[in-house]
């Protein structure tokens, strides 16, 4: 067969693929990049030029794209069993993997889904079934923060409070409550940003106050609202928040698929708070960016309601890769690597030198709320034309540099692998793109 390289993939992409979260007509003036292989934080084109992969393929890389040691976790288990259903059967890295995520959230069983979105959905169900369990079916609604994001599904769209992603479905979805972002971007000038995120605390106790007999959970994404921007909150907004579910009897569900596996500097962004959630959504990193994996844990308390001699009061919801033994092998090679790695300690000190990196952008008269937690750096654009975001992608791309922008705002979320002359090329990338895309 005659290679027609890479022109021929962008047509044949065009004419056969439907493209995520894209207008499709917008391909003709910006067509993606065709992607022959990956390298370290690198994406290699059909061409062979190279881009650096600064938002980790859409969050979900953690160690670069074709790692060794997760390569070899695959190939390992690909010899052994690629899949077998979870229903009446079981296999060692499910259960390994349950046992570890157990350990490290400090909640019982794992429930896995497939992606982000029915990781959200398995939790709001259980919440709700738990409530129709303990006697208390009225309980079935859900409160979630301003401008937050918990997947595209019908389910989680409905306590998703994003207007682009959600208005055109709104007759479809179910009506949930929305209370204040602790968006510290919001805060009064001269409030500090724990003021701030504990105003927002009240709002939420107001709105409890009114409706907790009919909520089933509150769910949130601790620290940083990704979607929306990479808002970034106060923890002291989930302390509050967690001891008002306590007093208002409400589930506090805790949507770390974005911020999870040491995005924001801890393994996970609620151990800031200190605080334990009663239901944790993972997804994304969990598998290094390898594989589709998302996993719900819940508490002892909770699981407990749902045991007992009556099939129904089990929670009889599945999908038909639940638990692969790939992807379950690919998250526990990850955790190895956080293990062996020291992973969160060495990304402190990347942290620190990704930001000096990053302070001639942050001095841009430009640029405002130049903010970052972790391995998360994002800033707004002042006076952002409304094509910004497409010119800045292309910009960056002429630098080397695989960026998308969210509206006026530019965030970086690099893979953790990230060496020191890459944020000198990266910090460079963004400076050089945002003064072509602002003199353009
Ligand atoms: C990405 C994301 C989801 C949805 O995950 P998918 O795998 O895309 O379905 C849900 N919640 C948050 C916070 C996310 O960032």
């Amino acid at each position: 067969m005659k290679d027609l390289g890479a022109n021929n993939l962008i047509g044949r992409t065009r004419a056969a693929v439907w493209h995520p979260c894209t207008q499709m007509k917008q391909l003709e003036a910006s067509p993606p990049l065709a992607i022959a292989r990956g390298e370290g934080a690198w994406l290699i084109d059909t061409d062979g030029r190279r881009y650096f992969d600064a938002i980790s393929s859409w969050w979900v890389n953690l160690f670069g794209h074709c790692n060794p040691r997760i390569n070899a976790a695959i190939i390992d288990q690909l010899g052994k069993i690629e899949h077998v259903m979870l229903a009446g059967a079981t296999h060692a890295p499910v259960v390994e993997l349950s046992e570890r995520l157990s350990s490290l959230t400090g909640l019982g069983h794992a429930f896995y889904g497939s992606d982000g979105s029915s990781a959200t959905e398995i939790a709001l169900k259980m919440s709700a079934h738990y409530w129709r369990n303990v006697g208390q079916a009225e309980k079935n609604g859900f409160i979630s923060l301003q401008n937050g994001y918990h997947g595209e599904t019908v389910g989680a769209l409905s306590v998703t409070d994003i207007p682009l992603f959600k208005d055109t479905y709104a007759p479809l979805l179910r009506h949930s409550v929305q209370v204040p972002t602790p968006d510290a971007r919001l805060a009064e000038p001269g409030e500090s940003a724990e003021a701030f995120a504990l105003r927002c605390a009240d709002a939420l106790e107001t709105c409890l106050a009114v409706h907790a007999a009919t909520t089933a959970a509150f769910i949130v994404e601790p620290l940083v609202q990704g979607a929306t921007g990479m808002a970034m909150y106060h923890p002291a907004y989930l302390t509050r928040a967690r001891e008002l579910c306590d007093q208002y009897d409400v589930h506090l569900i805790a949507d770390e698929i974005a911020v999870g596996f040491g995005r924001t500097g801890t393994l996970f962004a609620c151990e800031q708070a200190g605080i334990k959630p009663d239901f944790i959504c993972l997804s994304k990193g969990i598998t290094g960016g390898y594989l589709p994996l998302s996993a719900v844990l819940t508490t002892d308390e909770i699981y407990a309601a749902f045991y007992g001699d009556a099939t129904a009061r089990g929670f009889l919801h599945s999908h038909s890769y639940t638990g692969n033994p790939l992807a379950c092998r690919a998250a526990l090679a990850v955790l190895d690597i956080f293990g062996t790695d020291q992973v969160i300690a060495a990304n402190r000190a990347k942290s620190l030198d990704m930001t000096k990196a990053l302070a001639e952008v942050a001095a841009h008269p430009r640029v405002r709320h130049f903010r970052h937690l972790g391995m998360i750096w994002a800033f707004d654009v002042i006076d952002a034309a409304p094509a910004f975001a497409t010119r800045f992608h292309q910009a960056a791309l002429a630098h080397g540099v695989f960026i998308r922008p969210i509206g006026s705002t530019v965030y970086l979320m690099p893979p953790y692998v990230v060496a020191p002359d890459e944020m000198t090329l990266l910090a460079e990338g963004v400076l050089q793109a945002l003064n072509l895309s602002l003199a353009a």
